[in-house]
């Protein structure tokens, strides 16, 4: 049985001769494995030490982009190309941050019918303060917007062959890894492993970049930002009504200036008016944001017949 592993590497020139030794030495021989790294546009030497790696390594294979796509679009291009008789793939980052150690049991899981196994992080990585924070908070809003717990969640995953073939049929261009793992369901199991420390070279993520996928996170997954709107226009058409009715009051009164009272209605009510037609066009722009992204509206995980 083959089982393909997928390995992102952006600018991990002095960690790939690593990551390849460490995977040599703890697979099994089991199953068969290929390699597929994927050099998410480097800029230093890992394209050249990939080709050098070509030689020694027949199960090895290797793709680059043409430019930096970002992490998640290297692992959609990984689990683009696995083999066709592939059963199932494994995801792991070239810093070996995702122990391969925990690859055997990872296997064990999938032979017992799970069909994605996927890693919880027991503690974070040696990280400051301030991103964990970030993370924390990220995790809280895409919990609360989406339904998906994502906390402590890794891209260190198995997928069956059957969550690869759906995941294929995903017709969006963002795919967030870790989102789209909980979204398309089938048998789950989650493990806890510990974070190893990155060996050579440094994280390639900063603050932009981090932002940027969890924007893209979010609003993949959820258009309900966009109800804000007419969340927004409950509340103001509230304080505009009762704004309305005290300068209203002044008038009958006659203690407004003149003049003053029919500006402050026009303004409630060209205000009012504009918070109305954009809360209908929120409600319309959600509903074509989620039939656009044209997902399939069910997944089968298992399919069984009478005569088979
Ligand atoms: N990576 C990638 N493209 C990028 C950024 C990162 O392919 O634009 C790869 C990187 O080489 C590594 C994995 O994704 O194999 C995780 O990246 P990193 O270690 O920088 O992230 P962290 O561990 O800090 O979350
Ligand atoms: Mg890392």
């Amino acid at each position: 049985m083959l089982i393909s592993l997928i390995i992102p590497a952006h600018n991990e020139a002095t960690q790939i001769p690593h990551t390849l030794t460490k995977l040599q030495e703890v697979l099994d021989s089991n199953y068969e494995y290929e390699f597929i790294f994927i050099d998410d546009g480097s800029t230093d030497e890992s394209w050249q030490i990939l080709k050098a790696c070509l030689e020694a390594e027949p199960r090895l294979k290797i793709l680059k982009l043409s430019r930096n796509f970002g992490k998640e679009a290297a692992l959609a291009c990984g689990l683009d190309a696995i083999s066709p008789d592939s059963q199932a793939a494994i995801i792991l980052d070239c810093d070996l941050q995702f122990p391969p150690e925990y690859i055997k049991a990872m296997l064990e899981h999938w032979r017992a019918g799970y069909q994605i196994v996927a890693g919880r992080k027991s503690h974070r990585q040696k990280e400051s303060w301030g991103a964990k924070i970030k993370a924390k908070f990220f995790y809280k809003i895409f919990d609360k917007l989406t339904g998906f717990e994502l906390k402590n969640s890794s891209d260190f995953q198995l997928w069956d062959r059957a969550v690869i073939e759906a995941w294929y049929k995903l017709s969006e261009r963002e795919l967030f890894f870790r989102g789209f793992s909980q979204w398309l369901g089938f048998k789950r199991h989650d493990f806890e492993f510990t974070v190893a420390d990155r060996e050579h070279g440094q994280s390639s993520w900063n603050f932009f970049s981090l932002l940027k996928l969890s924007i893209s996170a979010i609003t993949s997954f959820s258009a309900k930002i966009l109800l804000l709107i007419p969340l927004m226009a409950a509340v103001l058409w509230l304080f505009f009504l009762i704004l309305g009715i005290q300068t209203l009051l002044h008038f009958f009164r006659g203690e407004s200036a003149t003049g003053f009272t029919t500006v402050i209605l026009l303004q409630l009510m060209i205000g009012g008016a504009t918070l109305l037609a954009l809360s209908l066009l929120a409600v319309y722009i959600a509903k074509l944001f989620n039939e656009v992204k044209s997902r399939p509206r069910y997944i089968v995980s298992e399919f069984l017949r009478g005569d088979d």
